[in-house]
């Protein structure tokens, strides 16, 4: 399942976004202000991001020459209202790998994505049905857990979390990322929820997998 971060300011664009990209499988986070989106892209667990132009804060190409800057190749698409050839010169200038000019139709960014997506994990075919950690394999495509020979049953949220947690390995991640990751970015961020399940994953694929990393998070043992 790709993970796409949606940088944009209109509550409109980005939900009309988040309802048609997550109706095709995808997963999504939305930030609304350039800062906030260059902390998130560094944070390097996003396969896609889409980033409006026009924003509060640090404007996308300043984002954009920002995370290149810091070495993140994670693919971007420029999304904008203007359809200014300077604009897209600058875009593809500062890293950006598509553009798509506002008003669009949603197959036409969707085939945008997925295109992108492919591009970039042309060499993992493999790596896109199953992923795999240690004893740990997830098949994403039958969405079951195989512990040494064991099938185990997780939930669906489990199941998601879990699939984070193994693509990467040693890397910590912070409650708020869990929770926007896998509840959506709505969810109310005082929520132990996140605490709740990393239990539950411990329970049942084994209790040293997942460290705690006080004040901070939690990480995969690499
Ligand atoms: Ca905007």
């Amino acid at each position: 399942m790709s993970h796409i971060l949606i940088v944009e300011d209109e509550p409109r664009i980005s939900a009309f976004l988040e309802k048609g990209l997550q109706a095709n499988g995808f997963t999504t986070s939305v930030i609304q202000d350039g800062d906030d989106a260059i902390s998130f892209a560094l944070d390097g667990t996003f396969d896609l991001i889409i980033l409006d132009l026009g924003l509060p804060g640090k404007d996308g190409l300043m984002v954009l020459e920002e995370i290149r800057g810091q070495g993140i190749q994670t693919p971007v698409i420029i999304l904008t209202a203007r359809d200014d050839v300077n604009d897209k010169v600058s875009g593809f200038e500062s890293g950006a790998d598509d553009y798509v000019t506002k008003p669009f139709r949603f197959e036409e960014l969707l085939a945008r994505v997925r295109a992108r997506l492919r591009t970039s994990s042309a060499s993992q075919t493999h790596a896109d049905t199953t992923v795999k950690f240690g004893s740990i394999l997830l098949d994403l495509r039958t969405r079951r857990v195989h512990v040494q020979d064991r099938l185990v049953e997780l939930s669906a949220r489990e199941f998601t979390l879990a699939e984070i947690f193994l693509r990467h390995p040693g890397q910590v991640l912070s409650r708020q990322q869990l929770l926007d990751r896998v509840w959506g970015y709505d969810y109310d961020p005082g929520s132990n929820i996140v605490d709740v399940y990393v239990g539950y994953l411990r329970k049942k694929l084994g209790n040293d997998l997942i460290e705690t990393v006080r004040g901070m998070g939690y990480r995969l043992r690499a």
